[in-house]
């Protein structure tokens, strides 16, 4: 049975159900829809204890993704609650709007979502242009803030007995950084400032599972690992070992070989060799010529 068509699109189910939309004011550039919070009572974000004790009413302006090239700002009025539990540690908390709207934001978590997955597939700058040009007032400097506070709200990624442990440039020559990767999951678990071994011996302290650490062959993080976990084995792994080798035989091969060497014309083939040599620009000591 096929549904009816319908004439018009209701603002509403793009909302959550507890805010009820007031106005709608739609400009040149923008729509502005003013809503209000309709929640009789919440979870306290520390204890979770139940309240329905209201403190006060805060006005926010939040940004949503755009309607057909047209910026949306909602005007929202939602509540601030007290904690009913005396042995909390807060005594009131702002109302949030699960997978819509967070403690304190000024963007709706879709837009943040947009934002994020952009600025992840091209840089913090980029993002922000193309956000600005889908009419979404932002700037790179939010874009990098809101993909902090994403970040820090990330759980901890859960880390096996098997790391693997490298450094990594932020600014090649400038500035580097640390990177831990479960050898088992092959996932990134933690990214360190630094690369002298300090904040990978205060990682290590937090995760003393580790078993097995495969690294380069510079000397901090061998010392970071023995300080903190002396019983751990210790692999020098392969793809730094073929560097490792790849450096000394290209140190060796231009050392011994000149740099350039001549290709004898079959005009001068009958030559004496001695007279040839002499016209061939060569690195080495002439006596090792022929
Ligand atoms: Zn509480």
């Amino acid at each position: 049975m096929t549904n009816a068509v319908a004439n018009s699109l209701p603002l509403a189910q793009f909302y959550p159900q507890n805010l009820m939309i007031e106005s709608v004011l739609v400009e040149d550039n923008e729509i502005h829809i003013k809503m209000h919070s309709q929640t009789p009572k919440c979870n306290c974000p520390k204890c979770m204890m139940e309240s329905s004790s209201l403190h006060a009413t805060h006005h926010r302006k939040v940004q949503d993704l755009p309607i057909y090239g047209k910026r949306v700002m909602l005007d929202i009025n939602l509540y601030e609650f007290n904690c009913v539990n005396p042995k909390c540690s807060i005594t009131s908390f702002t109302e949030t709007f699960e997978n819509f709207l967070n403690n304190y934001s000024y963007m709706t978590e879709r837009l943040v979502d947009l934002m994020t997955t952009l600025a992840l597939e091209t840089s913090c700058e980029s993002c922000a242009r193309i956000l600005k040009s889908m009419n979404i007032k932002t700037s790179g400097d939010t874009v990098i803030r809101t993909l902090i506070k994403r970040y820090e709200k990330q759980p901890e990624p859960e880390c096996g007995s098997a790391i693997g442990v490298d450094d990594f440039a932020y600014k090649k020559r400038h500035t580097y950084g640390t990177i831990i990767v479960d050898e088992e999951t092959h996932k990134t678990v933690a990214i360190l400032d630094g690369r002298d071994g300090v904040t990978l011996k205060e990682w290590l302290k937090k995760n003393k599972q580790v078993k097995t650490v495969t690294r380069d062959r510079a000397s901090a993080y061998a010392k970071a690992v023995e300080e903190i976990l002396p019983d751990c084995m210790q692999i020098a792994d392969r793809f730094h070992l073929h560097q490792n080798l790849m450096d000394a035989v290209n140190k060796i091969l231009s050392r011994e070989i000149p740099a350039t060497t001549a290709i004898v014309s079959e005009d001068n083939k009958g030559d004496n060799h001695s007279d040839r040599c002499e016209d061939i620009p060569c690195k080495k000591n002439r006596t090792h010529c022929g």
